[in-house]
């Protein structure tokens, strides 16, 4: 029997099975949700799998600090001022503190929370302030964010509703969640199919604009600003080119998020010295950012002043 974790329903339909079929996608015949059918097994084992911190060496860490993620947080965080009353930012899942330190630069007053051990060390050794503790902690009851960001985490939970009800109760009037999770609906996973990278045990829900969308509004008090899908990675080309030349993806693999980061930063230079293929990709951007076909579902949602 599987169980939607967004409505609860045991209605569904199977999409495919993934990794030898181990990893059943299903969709929600209620609600729409694409979810894995084995979620609970995932969470079960969420402990290994996000063992990842602690094995971050020197040079994946410069990386991950390096200018042009800076640059986009930058951008980020320009927008999330323009609409925010004060400067107050939680940051759920926080990593290895990019964000906070791209944030305190930017005189924002942010913390950061998230379950790794491994992660919260990481932010220390950099004096940035970050601790282990849950989104639900009562520790967070009282305090109000005028911004609250979620990066590529919402996948990972076992009831994303009751995370965008959390973040409504924590922010202050007007204020912002940014949210990003992977698009099931994107031009990558059309072409990938059971192979789309992104189907792994660590992801155990799989949203689309139009049930990220109903999920904010019909379970949170949450205004949907925005839902985009912008960008395509050249990543996702390469793992389709790589799938359509070798038959096959890794799945059932760790996501390799260093090879993945690697591949697209030599991409990016590749585009960055070719003025054809900047011009070609912004052109593809485009088209796809219009069709909703991106990789990433980018969410704007705002708590609404009375
Ligand atoms: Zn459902």
């Amino acid at each position: 029997m599987s169980t939607c974790h967004a409505c609860t329903s045991q209605n569904f339909k199977q999409l495919f099975c993934a990794d030898h079929g181990s990893l059943e996608v299903n969709r929600c015949l209620s609600c729409g949700f694409v979810y894995l059918a084995n979620w609970k097994q995932s969470l079960e084992k969420s402990g290994e799998l996000y063992d990842y911190y602690g094995r971050l060496t020197a040079d994946d860490l410069q990386r991950r600090y390096s200018s042009p993620n800076r640059a986009r947080q930058r951008e980020l965080l320009k927008q999330l001022a323009r609409d925010a009353r004060g400067r107050r930012l939680l940051d759920v899942g926080c990593g290895e503190g990019q964000l906070l330190q791209t944030a305190q630069d930017e005189d924002w007053d942010a913390v950061g929370i998230d379950l790794s051990e491994g992660a919260v060390r990481l932010c220390r050794e950099r004096g940035l302030p970050a601790s282990q503790t849950d989104f639900f902690d009562s520790s967070l009851d009282h305090q109000r964010f005028d911004a609250i960001v979620m990066s590529e985490l919402i996948e990972h939970v076992p009831a994303p509703a009751r995370f965008l009800r959390r973040a409504e109760e924590l922010l202050e009037k007007d204020g912002t969640l940014y949210l990003t999770t992977p698009n099931f609906g994107s031009l990558a996973r059309r072409m990938l199919g059971e192979s789309w990278p992104v189907i792994h045990p660590e992801h155990i829900g799989y949203f689309e604009r139009s049930t990220l969308r109903a999920m904010a509004s019909e379970e949170s008090g949450l205004r949907p600003i925005k839902i985009e899908a912008n960008n395509i990675a050249p990543s996702s080309l390469v793992a389709w080119l790589r799938h359509r030349v070798a038959g096959s993806a890794r799945i059932g693999t760790p996501v390799d998020r260093d090879a993945e980061r690697n591949l697209d930063q030599n991409l990016r230079r590749a585009l960055h010295q070719s003025r054809a293929l900047r011009t070609s990709k912004e052109l593809l951007n485009r088209a796809i950012s219009l069709a909703g076909l991106g990789d990433t579902l980018v969410g704007w949602f705002q708590k609404p002043a009375s």
